[in-house]
This record gives C-alpha cells, structure tokens and sequence, in this order.
C-alpha cells in the first residue's frame, strides 16, 4: 500500500474562496453535497467572494448547482448541508473578511482552504490567510493551471511554500481522480500478464489522444490564455503519461506513487520544435472573446522520447484538439509483431495492443488475433474487454475533495512534478511552431500525420453512445462512510 496521508487531522470545515464562480456551481457544490450524502460529513461549508449576496442566495445557488448536476435531492441531507452553509462577503485583501471568516470558524480546528479564485488573486489569499491566525493546521486546495510557465509555476509554489508544508497542500489536477486512471495503475500492477510485456522490448509505440467535437464555445477569452498544450498536456496528459509508463510503486516508502510520477515526468526529454504540430480550427477566431489574428493553438500533436531503460527507442505521441471527429479520451499501447507472421498474413501493426479508454466510457482492451472459422489459417482482429463500464463511479471532485479532507495526498499533482512538466513543454510554448489550419470534423493538420510517420497511423477512438452518467446512486461499493461529524 503506497497511500500517503499527512499527520493532521481530518479537516472540520471547508472554506470556499471565489464561492459565486463557475467552478463552485459546476463541480464543488455537488461534490460538497455528495460528501454530506454518502459520507456523513457535516463541517461548517464557508463561502466567500466579494459580490453582494445572502445566505439564502448561497443556499438556493447550492441546491441549483447539485440539479445542475442531475443529482436527486434527498431534502434532510440538503437541510444539513443549508444548516452548515454560512456566506462572507468582503474583498480578498481586506482583513476584516478573514476577522469575519475566522469567527464562524471558531470552534473548529483544521479547516480546508479551496482556493476556486483566478491565479491572480492566489498570493493575497494565502497572505492573508497566513496573516489571519486561523490557518493553523490548514489544508490548501488549489486548482489549475499551476503557473503558465516553469518560471511562474515556481513562484506559486514559492508562494504557497511559503505559508505551508507540502503535505498540507493539494494541487488538483481532476484527471488524476478519474476512476479509469486509477484503473490503469491497478490493472498495470494486479497482473503478471502485463508488467512483463511493458517495456521497450514489447512495446513499440504509445498514443495518448484526447478528442473534444465542440469549439471553445463561450470560454474564448480563457482559451486565448491557454491554448491546446496549456490546457490539457502539460497537465492532465503528461499525468496520464506518468501513470502509464512509471516504474512500480515500493511498498513501505512514504509517497512512493507520486515519487514514481515524478521521476518518470524528469526522465521525458524537453520537447524540440520539430516534434511539435500546432493547429487551429477554422473558425476559431470569430468565437467571442478570440482575437482576430489569434495565432492560439486549439489542436497540438507531439512526439514525446522517455530517457529510461524500460522506454528506450519506444516513441511516445500525445495529440490533443478541439473541433475533432469525437469527444474520447484514449491511451493505445502498440505491442510489436511477432518476429515473422507464422501465417504469412498482412497484418496491421496495431493488431496487437493494449487500449485504455477513460472517457467517455471506461475500456481496458486486449487487442489480439484469433482464427477465422474455416480451413484456412487466416486470421482477425478481436478485443478481448478486460472491463468497460459507462461511466465514474463516484464523481472526481467528491473523490478529491474527501480525499484532501482526510490528508491523503496520491491524487493530487506534487511540486516536482507540475515543474517537470512545465519543463517538457517550456521550449516550444507560444509561437516558435506555427499554426496550420484544420476543419472542424476532422483529426487536425495534416501536418500530424507526417509527424507520427512510420510510428502510425494514428489510432482514431470509435465512439458509440453509452448510457448516460448516474452519480445518483449512493452508497456505492468502495465508497468510505465516515462517522457523522458535528
Ligand atoms: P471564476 O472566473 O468564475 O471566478 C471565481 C470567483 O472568483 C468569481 O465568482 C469572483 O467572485 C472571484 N473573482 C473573479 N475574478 C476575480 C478577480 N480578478 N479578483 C478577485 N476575485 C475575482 O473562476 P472559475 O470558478 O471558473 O475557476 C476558479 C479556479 O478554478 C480558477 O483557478 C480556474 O482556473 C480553475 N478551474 C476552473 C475550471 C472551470 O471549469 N470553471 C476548471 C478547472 C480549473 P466575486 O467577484 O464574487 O468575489
């Protein structure tokens, strides 16, 4: 068991900043309210933010937010949970919000600190926090994006460095949480079939594709800041990519699994230019808030070298883009041929494979060749399904924040590891690789093709519907109770 989890206590409050946002609407609110639900939490839940609002605004935005999410209310949970809310307007810098803040704290010991704010206003949080006095055996949560460079992700680490040990702080990069990326460390380390197959000796080349078919939609203004490469790889896929290629985790070794991450995040070669395809979808720039001459890439393809003995000569492509064929999520493991083809067939390289799937359902496939019924020695390609389930069974936020209130720390990105990947991509950020153009519909520029060259084709995710998403069903199997907490 490679669990880390800090010394403190379990949280006994959760305090939100930025509680009027997107964030909070779309993904804390009914996180909060599935940990009342299935766990049995019952803390002070503080909200604050600078607009007007009252407590029974905040209640009503809570019970909209957990509808929002197609979650039945169960309305003595939700009366707790409205019992527990409590709002404190004021601005982030000034200390008579944190007086105020501190007051309804009182009586609780460690509380949480959700920072669901802009980047920008981090620093004067955290100071006047700090300055506060009642972030005392705190816990932090912060979200995405860690900086938009090395240089500045090492001053928020700074930052945060500065007011509290990295135990206490949780950087969420919800990927991490999903249960399908779980599944892949699991499925890796459970088996005896495939730790010896994962290496450069069987392997002989791996994608990683995430494909979304819609624009930035009304999120032009924040795309412009980000970009394909800001907003997805340099997080969510190279974590991915940790999870897939990184050694063992030991046993008896405090923090082994993000040990394990982030050495293998170091051991990915910086990316050089002429690995890099850049595109953007026509019609990008008359999205609102896109600048007319936005030379923002909304599609990235990258061919990425593991500077490790178990990956050695085993190119690794990551492609990512929006305005694609399908919304999927999928890593491709390609397993090398035989040595000849016993049958004399013209077989696909990708006949052999292993394919992990982690949204829009979860598939862990065995690509295999077996006989055609008949008197000939011919053969197809089949999967054999190691699992496939429509969706999550618990949803990634609750999963994270139960997590982060308890002081367990494997889910959540690790300093050294959000710089390592800062450093893969930190040469080819901005525009030193032009964007080309692709149409919406289709798997980017042409240009990805030629990258990937003889390393391909490309794996392009089939997509059939699935059943729709149930986060309704509590408890479920695997899903902690913990004792009501007053
Ligand atoms: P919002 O832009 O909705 O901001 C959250 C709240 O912060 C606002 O309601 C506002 O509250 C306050 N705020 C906004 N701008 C400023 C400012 N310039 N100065 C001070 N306060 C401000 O952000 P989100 O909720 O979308 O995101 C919160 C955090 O989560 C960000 O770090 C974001 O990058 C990250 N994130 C968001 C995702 C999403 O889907 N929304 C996904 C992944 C990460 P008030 O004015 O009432 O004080």
């Amino acid at each position: 068991m490679y669990t880390y989890r800090s010394e403190a206590p379990q949280s006994d409050a959760i305090v939100v900043f930025g509680v009027t946002g997107d964030l909070v609407h779309k993904e804390i609110f009914p996180a909060i309210y599935g940990l009342f639900r299935d766990e049995g939490v019952s803390v002070p839940v503080i909200g604050v933010a600078r607009s007007d609002w009252t407590q029974e605004q905040l209640t009503a935005r809570a019970r909209e937010s957990v509808e929002a999410r197609g979650m039945r209310i169960d309305e003595q949970v939700f009366a707790r949970l409205a019992q527990n809310l409590h709002y404190v307007r004021g601005d982030y810098g000034a200390p008579e919000t944190y007086e105020k803040m501190c007051d309804v704290l009182e009586g609780t010991g460690s509380p949480l600190f959700y920072m669901a704010i802009p980047p920008s206003v981090f620093p004067v949080v955290t100071e006047s926090l700090a300055a506060s006095g009642c972030s005392l055996n705190s816990r932090v949560l912060v979200e995405k994006p860690f900086g938009r460079d090395l240089r500045s992700a090492i001053e928020l680490n700074t930052t945060l460095r500065k007011h509290y040990p990295e135990d206490a702080i949780f950087r969420i990069d919800h990927f991490l949480g999903k249960e399908p990326v779980q599944n892949i460390t699991y499925t890796r380390f459970a088996n005896p079939l495939l730790e010896p197959i994962w290496n450069r000796e069987h392997v002989r080349s791996i994608q990683i594709t995430m494909a979304e078919n819609f624009g930035v939609k009304e999120r032009g203004s924040f795309y412009e800041e980000a970009g394909a490469i800001r907003d997805v790889i340099q997080n969510h896929l190279l974590q991915l990519l940790a999870v897939v290629t990184m050694d063992p985790p030991g046993g008896g070794i405090p923090d082994a699994y993000r040990d394990e991450k982030a050495r293998l995040l170091m051991a990915v070669r910086p990316l050089e230019p002429k690995n890099l395809v850049r595109g953007q979808y026509v019609g990008y720039r008359q999205a609102d808030g896109v600048a007319q001459d936005s030379t923002v890439e909304t599609f990235a393809a990258m061919k990425l070298t593991i500077d490790n003995w178990r990956w050695a000569g085993v190119p690794v492509y990551i492609r990512s883009g929006k305005q694609m064929a399908v919304t999927c999520t999928e890593v491709f493991i390609e397993l090398r041929r035989p040595p000849r083809e016993t049958f004399g067939e013209k077989v696909d390289t990708s006949s052999g494979h292993v394919r992990i799937r982690i949204s829009p359902d979860i598939v862990i496939a065995l690509g295999l060749r077996v006989k055609v019924p008949g008197d000939r020695m011919v053969g197809r390609d089949a999967e054999l399904l190691v699992t496939s389930t429509p969706t999550n069974v618990q949803p990634t936020y609750q999963r994270l924040l139960s997590d982060a209130m308890d002081g367990v720390q494997e889910l959540f990105a690790r300093e050294d590891g959000v710089e390592a990947s800062w450093r893969i991509v930190e040469p080819i950020l901005g525009d030193r690789v032009p964007v080309e153009w692709y149409e919406p519909g289709s798997w980017g520029p042409p240009s990805a093709r030629r990258l990937i060259g003889k390393d391909g084709p490309w794996i392009d995710p089939v997509v059939v519907p699935v059943t729709p998403p149930d986060d309704c069903v509590p408890p479920l199997a695997g899903v902690r109770r913990r004792e009501p907490r007053g």
